[in-house]
């Protein structure tokens, strides 16, 4: 998107193409495409894999290097300005009531609810829209669908949203500092477009993909190691892939690359799933392999790609090779707290963030909504909370309930 959105803003500079990996499968060896999106620079001279932030792809595409090696070298555009994060570009400081982080579920409800009461707010994204539901396959428990697809439910839902307040992709925010709230301080947020002083902040975070944290893991991310299904899934028709887990995630997922024609085995640490039942019947229904008992302990490649996984049976601690063309890892979410750690919001045992039954957290007019929270984790909730932390938000806004 952001090539094509590149191409159009100057024509005379920048040719691009979109190319689909199933119809072009020699295009797809010749980079050496495991994941999408891929972009790859003047016919591979620099390539970058997954989303990145409009301003960052921008900077990327003029050095054709990547943001980090632009970092280390001091080289980055405006680097020397103390203030502007990442001094990819600026925007006029912005004066908000609300600050939202985060545009999954949690985070677009917080917004609907937020302006609906009344208060000027924000959604701030690091990447896009739709959290970890944009990656779902299928969703089948959001009431009122019966079954849709995750990015399809998470582009109405901020269908919806932006019909009250801005929903900015591509801005992470870099820094967070408190004022004296009570004292009627605003909290600074600092993004890498520019700063914002808010009255209130919700963190709608959510979560990233756990790792295993096995040898080969990172070496060959997008080489073969991929977690998410419904973005890379294609890739693999006809091919062989284990997908790692036994949650909901790894049985939706392992469902939706067998439809997709992917000779597919489940690899479980456990004897049984904590996957919900119906999700065990269709894979039973579906004939889907499962190695019970089994861990991966390394994961192997010809430099290029993947090509083996080394299993350790955690029964009787026998190894074994089982060969692959790539390999899902599904094993869950960790939280995103980084932000939540800054502003000293005090983290559960479980390493989720602490709130209280109106999402407020220890820290005042700071709230956390979704995936963040831990429980259920689920679209249906992290929705609740997040329209429970919009109105805590506007009720301490408008009525600090310190001063009672
Ligand atoms: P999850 O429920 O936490 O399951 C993670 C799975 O990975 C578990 O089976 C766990 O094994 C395994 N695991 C964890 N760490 C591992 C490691 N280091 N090595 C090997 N295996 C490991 O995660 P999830 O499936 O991603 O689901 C996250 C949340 O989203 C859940 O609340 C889930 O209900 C929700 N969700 C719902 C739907 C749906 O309703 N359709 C779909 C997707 C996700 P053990 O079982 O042995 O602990």
């Amino acid at each position: 998107m952001n090539a094509i959105k590149c191409a159009i803003a100057r024509p005379g500079l920048v040719q691009a193409e979109c190319i689909e990996m199933n119809e072009n499968p020699d295009l797809t060896a010749q980079y050496n495409v495991g994941s999408v999106p891929h972009t790859i620079f003047n016919q591979g001279r620099h390539d970058a894999l997954g989303l990145l932030p409009e301003e960052r792809f921008v900077v990327e595409l003029v050095y054709l290097k990547s943001a980090e090696d632009l970092l280390a070298e001091g080289n980055l555009p405006k680097m020397e300005a103390e203030k502007t994060a990442s001094g990819y570009g600026t925007i006029e400081p912005g004066e908000m009531d609300l600050v939202i982080i985060g545009a999954g579920p949690a985070g677009l409800t917080a917004g609907i609810y937020a302006v609906r009461a009344g208060l000027k707010a924000v959604v701030l994204e690091k990447n896009i829209v739709g959290g970890q539901v944009a990656l779902t396959p299928v969703v089948e428990n959001y009431p009122g669908f019966s079954t849709v697809p995750g990015k399809q439910l998470m582009d109405i839902m901020s269908e919806h949203a932006r019909e009250y307040l801005p929903v900015n992709e591509g801005e992470g925010v870099e820094s967070i500092t408190l004022g004296d709230i009570a004292a009627g301080e605003s909290i600074t947020l600092t993004t890498n477009r520019g700063i914002y002083s808010a009255k209130a902040v919700i963190l709608a975070t959510g979560s990233a993909y756990r790792q295993i944290g096995v040898p080969g893991e990172t070496r060959y991310f997008g080489r073969g190691i991929n977690y998410c299904a419904s973005c890379d899934g294609y890739l693999y028709k006809g091919k062989k892939v284990a997908i790692i887990g036994g949650g909901n995630t790894a049985l939706t997922d392992a469902l939706h690359l067998k439809n997709l024609g992917v000779d597919i085995t489940v690899i479980h640490r456990r004897d049984s799933f904590r996957a919900q039942k119906p999700l065990q019947d269709s894979l039973a229904r579906e004939e889907i392999p499962v190695i019970w008992n089994t861990a991966v302990e390394r994961i192997e490649g010809d430099e290029k790609r993947v090509t083996n996984l080394q299993l350790r049976n955690l029964k009787d601690d026998s190894i074994t090779d089982f060969p692959v063309d790539g390999c899902f890892i599904a094993i869950g979410q960790v939280p995103s707290t980084d932000l939540a750690k800054t502003l000293g919001v005090k983290i559960k045992e479980d390493g989720f963030v602490e709130v209280d039954t109106a999402m407020r957290t220890n820290v005042p007019h700071v709230y956390a909504a979704g995936d963040l929270t831990g429980g259920l984790q689920q679209i249906v909730t992290a929705i609740g909370e997040g329209s429970i932390a919009a109105m805590s938000a506007f009720e301490d806004i408008s009525q600090p309930y310190w001063k009672e």
